[in-house]
């Protein structure tokens, strides 16, 4: 059963050069499908020339909340213009990230409801970053109406888990669930109802354990799938053929 890279960065220049080989090896490894995802206009319109250039590559557009700063009512409009493509399957990655100060909490407010806006628009769903910012995230997405939400790379507790379960979020397990103290992120995501739950390397960052600090590549997203499935007790195979059914679903790719 193959595996589906829900977040990786493969229009990262600098770290992938050579996408065709990376997409290669995935391939090889059994990750037959990449969701690559936008920071800014320029890398959003990077990531839909690899969904245009090859099978199995899918775009998520939109403004990072660290580049909100920069972020304006031209950018929302290249972003929007970029929504209708039919390789482009969701807005993000957008959201909260009060760890970095590039830009301040009022602009990444603005960015990121300007980008829920036009989501809702347009009937896409959307992939959250958030960073030391899940109660603030939390609350404004509870005062809203509800969309299809997938929080990135999640890393909240299971009270946070709880809350993002009630807006009907899926929630995205990388490979810190592989390293060795992260006992209660594992426990957290057993607990996790199994439909909800999705695989993503975010590559070039956050390598699995056996590569832990090196550039990630989306092949590697097996690791963190073979960690989730020790973690729920269940075979490689079923734990693959669970999340990747969980991201069709999200992602409406079958
Ligand atoms: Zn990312």
């Amino acid at each position: 059963m193959p595996l589906i890279d829900t977040h990786c960065h493969l229009n990262d220049e600098r770290a992938f050069p050579d996408p065709e080989a990376v997409v290669a090896e995935a391939r090889e490894a059994g990750v037959d499908r990449l969701i690559v995802v936008g920071i800014d206009t320029e890398s959003s319109r990077s990531a839909l020339a690899l969904a245009e250039r090859f099978d199995g590559v899918f775009a998520v557009v939109g403004w990072h909340p660290t580049s909100a700063a920069a972020f304006s009512e031209s950018e929302l409009s290249a972003i929007e213009a970029m929504l209708t493509h039919p390789r482009v399957v969701a807005v993000g990655e957008i959201g909260l990230d009060f760890y970095w100060d590039k830009s301040t909490p009022e602009q990444q407010h603005a960015c990121l409801e300007a980008q829920l806006d036009l989501a809702a628009r347009h009937g896409k769903p959307v992939v959250f970053h958030c960073r030391d910012a899940n109660d603030e995230l939390l609350s404004f997405l509870e005062a809203r109406p509800v969309q299809p939400y997938l929080f990135h790379c999640f890393s909240g507790d299971a009270g946070h888990a709880a809350r993002a379960l009630a807006l009907g979020a899926y929630l995205g397990v990388d490979g810190p669930i592989t390293y060795p103290k992260n006992e209660a992120m594992r426990a957290m995501f057993g607990e996790l109802p199994r439909d909800r739950v999705v695989v993503e390397t975010d590559a070039p960052y956050m390598a699995p354990v056996p590569y832990r600090g090196k550039p990630n590549r989306p092949a590697w997203v097996a690791h963190v799938a073979a960690m989730l499935a020790s973690v729920w007790g269940v075979s490689d195979k079923e734990c693959a053929s669970t999340t990747t059914e969980n991201a069709e679903r999200f992602f409406r790719l079958a």
